[in-house]
């Protein structure tokens, strides 16, 4: 077993929690496709979060680590901005430094949602864009 760790914000433990890099043969074991991919796991909660495994820095975790709420919360964000940005209507980067603007905050990446409550507001947010578009 691996004993890479690294400090991750774990959104079960609402803290800054040592993770541990595993596989996907461990935290989806029913997935075959994703046994050999890395991940980030929180021993405490069993939470994890996957990595950008196809740059050459394959085991970055790409945000925090999410609970499952968060985790389908996240989805539904995507189901709602991913649509706005691929009719062209506008661009990926521009729709995210929109959201970042209204939310108040420097940059924006979905995988940096925290807890349900900036879910929501993210989904808000996006939607009142997208209507506004
Ligand atoms: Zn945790």
């Amino acid at each position: 077993m691996s004993k890479q760790t690294r400090k991750i914000y774990c959104c079960g433990c609402n803290a800054d929690v040592t993770a541990r890099l595993t596989t996907g043969a461990e935290v989806y074991s029913h997935r075959k496709d994703l046994h050999t991919l890395p991940f980030w796991k929180c021993d405490t909660c069993r939470n994890f979060v996957g990595c950008h495994h196809k740059t050459k820095h394959r085991t970055n975790p790409l945000g925090c680590i999410p609970t499952p709420e968060i985790k389908a919360a996240r989805q539904e964000i995507h189901k709602l901005i991913d649509p706005i940005w691929k009719s062209g209507r506008v661009g990926r980067s521009e729709l995210y430094g929109m959201i970042a603007h209204v939310m108040g905050v420097e940059r924006y990446h979905t995988a940096e949602i925290k807890s349900i409550e900036q879910a929501r507001e993210v989904y808000r947010v996006a939607r009142d864009i997208g209507a506004s578009l």
